[in-house]
């Protein structure tokens, strides 16, 4: 059986780190035409403990299942999308792919919700196209294109 031992540890931690930070960056291109201000990165919270068995995104950051996602061995998606070629579940042995899938689908969250919000404050934002995309559910379609948009640039290739 896998083992976490403090290299996995250290190494989880570490990529937890480079890939939000590189998702971020890919998120607030301008060209990607997303709402988010330049320098926006929700806080990351890492939970080691094996009580931890969920991972969520939100407007306050997203929280990380460590030992889950690293001992589960398949990444699964919510059954709606599970099957789906772009975001949907697949094989893999490498946890290390699972773990930036995971952050992929609750960054997506931490941005939805984010560009949800920021349409009451910013009236002019309901007059772009953003004003029809509906980033209010949970896994509606605001957040599927952000997720789309998160795995093929970042997660994809490897699987
Ligand atoms: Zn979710």
């Amino acid at each position: 059986m896998f083992e976490i031992t403090d290299s996995v540890v250290d190494e989880a931690n570490e990529l937890v780190k480079t890939t939000v930070h590189e998702m971020c960056k890919t998120l607030r291109k301008p060209y990607n035409d997303l709402p988010l201000p330049s320098g926006w990165k929700p806080k990351v919270k890492c939970v080691w403990s094996g009580k931890q068995k969920i991972s969520y995104g939100g407007i306050n950051g997203i929280t990380l299942a460590m030992k889950s996602i690293i001992m589960q061995p398949n990444f699964v998606e919510y059954a709606s999308i599970d099957k789906d070629p772009t975001i949907g579940g697949f094989e893999t042995q490498d946890w290390r792919i699972r773990l930036k899938a995971v952050i992929a689908h609750e960054l997506a969250h931490a941005a939805g919700q984010y560009i949800w919000i920021e349409k009451d404050r910013n009236p002019a934002l309901l007059r772009t196209r953003h004003g029809r995309i509906d980033y209010v559910k949970a896994h509606g379609d605001g957040w599927r294109r952000i997720y789309a948009l998160l795995r093929s640039t970042h997660v994809n290739q490897y699987i």
